[in-house]
Order: C-alpha cells, then sequence, then structure tokens
C-alpha cells in the first residue's frame, strides 16, 4: 500500500512550510502528499506553480489529495454557489500542473434551516455534480468526506453512501476518515455492505475514548492511527468484505492534534511515517 502524509497533521508546527513538508516526506519514505488549503495559498503567494510542479516532478513524493474543498454544499444564494464554483475554477489548472488527483469535498456546518436528510442529499447531488462537471475534463475526481460533528450536514456514513450512490459518476466517490467514522457512531455494517470501490480516500488516525456527541469531542482528540479505541480490526474488516481497492488507495495519515504540533516538522513526519507504516502492516494486510 502506497503511504501519504496530510498535511495538516504538520501544519501549526513551529517551523513548518510547504517546503519543509515535501522534503521531510521525501526524507521518510512516503509515496505522496495531501496539500492543505491554507499551507498551498500561502505557498503560492511567494512560489509559483511551475515551482511546485517541478519540485514534485523531480521527487519521489506526489501529490495525492487536495485537503480540502471546504463547506461546497448547501448553498442558498446564487452567489454563495457561484463562490464554491469560482473556487474550483481557481484550483483546477494548479491541480492539473502538480498533476494533483483528488479533491476532498468537505461538507457545510451550522447552517441555519433546519433540513432533513433527504433535502440534504438532494442538494449535495446537486452540488456534487456541478463541481464533477468542471473537474472531469481534467481526469480529477472528488473525494466526499463525512464529517463526524454533530454541527455537520453530512456526518454519518450510510448518508453519505446515499450521495454517492446518486450521483452514480466514476470520478465521485467517498473518503473514509476513521476518526469521523468513529467519533458519530457511523455503523460499521454500512460500510461492509457498501461498495469500497467507491472509496478513493483514507484517512488515517486514531482517537481518545470520548462520550460520543460530547461537545469536547473534536479534531484535537485525534491520536496517531494506532494508539487510541477505534476498533481497528472491525474497519480493516469491513474495508476488505466491500471490496476496498488498497492497491490504489493511499493511506494517509491525517491527525490535528495540539501535542503533535509541538514537534519540528522532521519528528512529526518521521513519527507519521512510522505510524502509518505500522498501521497499514498491522491491519491492512491482506
Ligand atoms: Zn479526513
Amino acid at each position: 500500500m502506497k503511504l501519504c502524509f496530510n498535511q495538516g497533521s504538520s501544519d501549526h508546527c513551529p517551523d513548518h512550510s510547504m517546503i519543509a513538508e515535501l522534503e521531510a516526506c521525501e526524507k521518510y519514505g512516503f509515496d505522496y502528499i495531501d496539500l492543505r488549503f491554507d499551507v498551498l495559498d500561502e505557498y503560492l503567494k511567494e512560489h509559483s506553480v511551475d515551482e511546485l510542479a517541478a519540485w514534485f516532478a523531480s521527487h519521489h513524493v506526489k501529490p495525492s489529495s487536495y485537503s480540502a474543498l471546504l463547506f461546497f454544499n448547501w448553498k442558498k444564494t446564487a452567489e454563495e454557489e457561484k463562490e464554491v464554483m469560482d473556487e474550483v475554477d481557481r484550483l483546477l489548472p494548479i491541480f492539473d500542473k502538480i498533476g494533483l488527483q483528488t479533491i476532498c469535498c468537505v461538507p457545510s456546518f451550522n447552517i441555519k434551516e433546519h433540513a432533513s436528510v433527504p433535502e440534504i442529499i438532494d442538494d449535495c447531488v446537486y452540488m456534487l455534480n456541478k463541481i464533477a462537471d468542471k473537474a472531469e475534463p481534467y481526469g480529477i475526481s472528488l473525494a466526499l468526506e463525512v464529517i463526524g460533528a454533530n454541527a455537520c450536514t453530512i456526518n454519518r456514513w450510510d448518508v453519505a453512501v446515499k450521495i454517492i450512490d446518486k450521483v452514480k459518476r466514476d470520478s465521485v466517490g467517498l473518503a473514509l476518515d476513521l476518526f469521523h467514522f468513529y467519533a458519530m457512531g457511523s455503523d460499521i455494517k454500512d460500510l461492509e455492505n457498501g461498495d469500497g470501490k467507491k472509496i478513493i480516500n483514507l484517512h488515517l488516525n486514531d482517537c481518545e475514548d470520548l462520550p460520543i456527541g460530547a461537545p469536547y469531542f473534536d479534531d484535537s482528540k485525534r491520536l496517531w492511527p494506532g494508539d487510541g479505541c477505534i476498533d481497528k480490526e472491525a474497519i480493516a474488516n469491513a474495508l476488505k468484505i466491500s471490496g476496498f481497492d488498497k492497491e490504489a488507495v493511499p493511506a494517509a495519515i491525517e491527525v490535528f492534534r495540539p501535542e503533535y504540533y509541538e514537534l519540528t516538522v522532521d519528528e512529526n513526519v518521521k513519527t507519521s511515517y512510522a505510524k502509518t507504516k505500522a498501521f497499514v502492516e498491522n491491519y491492512l494486510n491482506w
């Protein structure tokens, strides 16, 4: 399995920068990097897309996914919808030039309307189709990520599966993030019985043992993959049964833990590599 580092894991480390993260990923053996939206924007203030493309062309590490197109759904005015589409138009030529393959799409939070699940599904299908119309000509796919937070419009796995089934496009799939799957109590049966080939992003992490729905249960409670209470055996088994293609999808470590941000980028990436490799060897080893 290919190993990937999500830049969100180190983007608050004291010495972090795009180049520091790329160089550390290359040094410790990662195959891919998931680029964080704010790190990319910061980098492009002083560097060109060509410079980034040249770095990737001359190194082993390649870009896998964009992390992430934020809050793309439930846009209630034409202006709000246009903002999303303009952002997609801005990003696609950048991704095309650097060879990035997938845009991870994060749903909206804290919407004003008391929307029902069917309403959210219909809206999300509409938005993903609109975005995919633009991304497909570039050969770029979309991965819808379930966010395990009660304020998020799409916070359980079964709902995301329904959306993807309705969109029904080869270029639109799912991002499975172990923390988010666990955090709102998604059902392992929904993972097992779904089409694993639709999972095109895999985010590895773990979690402290906390009550589901507790207000303090947030991203800061993530742990290195393998170090927490998520039932890894059950997830791995469900992935295997579902037909998940572990040769096609990199295992991407994604932790946002304040303690880990106290490390240098080098220490963070070094540990991330060891934890990702061990996780894959221990659980995704079929
Ligand atoms: Zn994630």
